[in-house]
């Protein structure tokens, strides 16, 4: 019997966001294996097997996800948002391109979700509707020094820019930095968008200006989507603002 693994992506949070597909790869799956909280968002069902594992052991995961599959059972991987951004898919390929011949025979699939940065622009308007680019403030898995020159590279692009990880317990000041650097290159009006585990009940969407955005406003549940010279806010009386990028380009100053 050949195993089957099928890499899911959740959605940010509220069930309403699974899609279909996902849900019928989480009904079909013999065995579950994700980070914790994930693994609770996954609809109950007797018979399934679940492994937990912390946020940080993704290889070793991705490595025991496998070595079911290739035992013949049919396992699921599950990341929150969509499983190819910052998540499991390229875990689960690094170990596939690593480990056993066996596993390049495996029937792999990777179920796509809603990403963060597409929920948390959702809610605000259309802030990604123009040229946009999404870059990971985590330097656990690369140098600061590389994270500085792609937003020097993005802000001097004219990209609006969608920030995954701003912030952690680890990494206090990395949020903070970065936002400096962006200074440097966009106006002190620039639109920022913090989302904060949207999706799910204790949601909350903010808009400030780069003048004004703090390292306090994000934590590790936050997505933060920083606006290009061409982003735009809509003010409403009475109602939230809206954020959006028109989709006509603009001149970017180098
Ligand atoms: N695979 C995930 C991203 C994993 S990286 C996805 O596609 O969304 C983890 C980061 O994603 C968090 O630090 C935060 O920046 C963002 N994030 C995940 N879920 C979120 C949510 N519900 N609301 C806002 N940001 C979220």
């Amino acid at each position: 019997m050949t195993g089957r693994l099928a890499v899911i992506g959740l959605g940010p949070g509220d069930v309403r966001y699974l899609t279909p597909e996902a849900d019928a790869e989480l009904a079909a799956a013999q065995s579950l294996y994700g980070y914790g909280p994930y693994l609770d968002r996954a609809p109950a069902r007797a018979s399934q097997s679940r492994h937990a594992s912390d946020n940080r052991e993704e290889a070793a995961r991705a490595a025991a996800a496998l070595r079911e599959a290739a035992a013949g059972a049919r396992v699921a991987v599950v990341s929150g948002g969509d499983p190819g951004v910052f998540a499991m898919a390229s875990a689960v390929c690094e170990e596939i391109e690593s480990g056993p011949d066996s596993w390049r025979s495996l029937d792999v699939v990777v179920v796509p979700g809603v990403t963060a940065m597409l929920a948390v622009a959702a809610k605000i308007g259309a802030p990604l509707g123009h040229d946009f680019c999404a870059l990971s403030l985590s330097d656990n898995l690369k140098p600061w020094e590389v994270i500085e020159r792609r937003l020097d590279a993005a802000a001097g692009a004219g990209f609006v820019i969608a920030l995954y990880n701003p912030i952690s317990r680890s990494r206090p000041w990395q949020f903070g930095a970065a936002i400096d650097r962006l200074r440097r290159h966009l106006p002190a009006s620039t639109p920022v968008v913090f989302g904060r585990a949207v999706g799910r009940g204790d949601e909350h969407v903010d808009v400030v200006t780069l003048d004004r955005a703090g390292a306090t406003e994000a934590d590790m549940a936050t997505l933060v989507i920083v606006g290009s010279p061409a982003t735009r806010v809509i003010r409403r009386e009475g109602r939230a603002p809206l954020v959006y990028t028109p989709r006509t380009s603009v001149e970017v100053s180098a």
